[in-house]
């Protein structure tokens, strides 16, 4: 059988289904006005929080730094070769210092960092317990280790509660409770103090990954922790990922001593890569400093948040609950989704429509993001484009 007499007809049901995914082409640097598929659009569509991805101090950083002739661009090898460098190892300190963790380890990829975390450290005898929005990745990893994965509704305590109490009691077996900090398509937070007060009381480990907490929630931009005034114990595993708020790319694991050196020795995606470029490392130490200190783009954010909820709910669409950046609007049919989000870029503002099977069947939705970059006009230039749509398409 050739590969297209497999796959055309995989192919032809997607498109059949409203569920074909294309790449859009992006044709200018990555900020809150770009030009997409030949459009000029403000984008509401990307994890770049804070305007890093763009900013002229890292941009400069590299640049001096290329100019000094004190880095390479690669890293050459792996870490545990030749590939760890002063500035991977530089990174790895700082935000340790800024966590207040003992320790971080860069990763090539959040879904890399997941992978290794679940399949590293749950063994047969273990349960893991996911939140059923965790990200992708997170289930992923839970499916290909060795542990026995358990999902538990979205945010429900009660039923994690439940699990935790009936979950097998094999000699040595741990469970470990996973959670996104703040989930990517819902822009909800996890219940993190009641969580930990189980974990306590269950003797769990607590996995949170925090890819769109970190930099955008809490004083110091320390994430949902911070947020809920709380701090991870020496159980806690916090993930992090450096392509969203940070505006690099690549991602931690930050915990305990013997944590991260548990991941050095063992963790097959930590050992058998290329470490990430040492630029992109440099460039991870330069957003660091400006993440920690950037109130004044987080207090900006917060008021982009309300304004638009605001303004939305006005209207009277319906928003999920989330006071993050992330506001999903659900239409629940992929068609509508898509004709929402088409109508929405020829008006000039780029949404995209997020559908199965990255959300549950008939809960297709616009995921519209906020950033510290977007100024009051373009927001109410998206409520506009939206109030357009609902007439059409309701
Ligand atoms: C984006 C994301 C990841 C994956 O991180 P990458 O660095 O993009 O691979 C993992 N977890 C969550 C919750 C995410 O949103």
């Amino acid at each position: 059988m050739s590969i297209k007499t497999r796959f055309q007809p995989h192919l032809t049901q997607q498109k059949e289904q409203a569920l074909y995914r294309n790449r859009a082409l992006a044709t200018s640097p990555q900020t809150a006005r770009m030009q997409i598929n030949g459009l000029n659009v403000i984008n509401f569509s990307s994890n770049d929080y804070l305007g890093l991805a763009n900013h002229p101090k890292i941009k400069q950083a590299l640049v001096h730094a290329l100019q000094t002739d004190e880095i390479s661009y690669g890293a050459g090898a792996s870490h545990l070769i030749t590939g760890h460098h002063l500035q991977h190892h530089l990174a790895e300190d700082e935000i340790a210092d800024w966590l207040g963790t003992e320790r971080a380890l860069l990763f090539s990829t959040g879904y890399m960092a997941n992978l290794a975390i679940l399949q590293t450290l749950m063994q047969s005898s273990d349960t893991i317990l996911a939140d059923k929005f965790c990200h992708a990745s997170l289930l992923e990893g839970a499916q290909h280790s060795k542990a026995t994965l358990k999902r538990y509704p979205h945010l429900d305590i009660n039923a994690l509660e439940h699990r935790l109490k009936n979950s097998p009691k094999i000699k040595g077996g741990i469970n470990l409770i996973v959670t996104d900090g703040v989930f990517s398509m819902e822009g909800d937070i996890a219940p993190l103090k009641q969580i930990q007060t189980l974990a306590k009381h269950y003797q769990a480990w607590v996995l949170v990954d925090d890819a769109h907490g970190l930099g955008v929630l809490g004083q110091k931009g320390r994430g949902c922790f911070e947020h809920l005034n709380l701090t991870p114990d020496e159980n806690t595993i916090l993930v992090g990922t450096l392509g969203k708020a940070f505006g690099c790319s690549g991602a931690f694991v930050a915990g305990s001593e013997v944590l991260i050196e548990t991941l050095i020795q063992f963790a097959r995606p930590y050992i058998y890569t290329t470490a990430m470029p040492q630029l992109n490392a440099l460039a991870i130490r330069e957003a660091l400093k400006l993440v920690q200190n950037a109130q004044v783009s987080r207090e900006t954010l917060k008021q982009n948040i309300q304004q638009f909820r605001k303004g939305a709910l006005q209207m009277g669409l319906t928003l999920l609950n989330s006071q993050t950046p992330i506001q999903a609007i659900i239409l629940k049919q992929s068609k509508t989704a898509l004709a929402w989000s088409e109508s929405l870029k020829q008006q000039g503002v780029w949404v995209t429509a997020i559908r199965p099977p990255t959300v549950p069947k008939n809960q297709a939705r616009l995921r519209i993001t906020l950033s510290a970059e977007h100024s009051q006009k373009e927001i109410i230039q998206l409520l506009n484009a939206l109030k357009t749509c609902k007439k059409v398409y309701n």
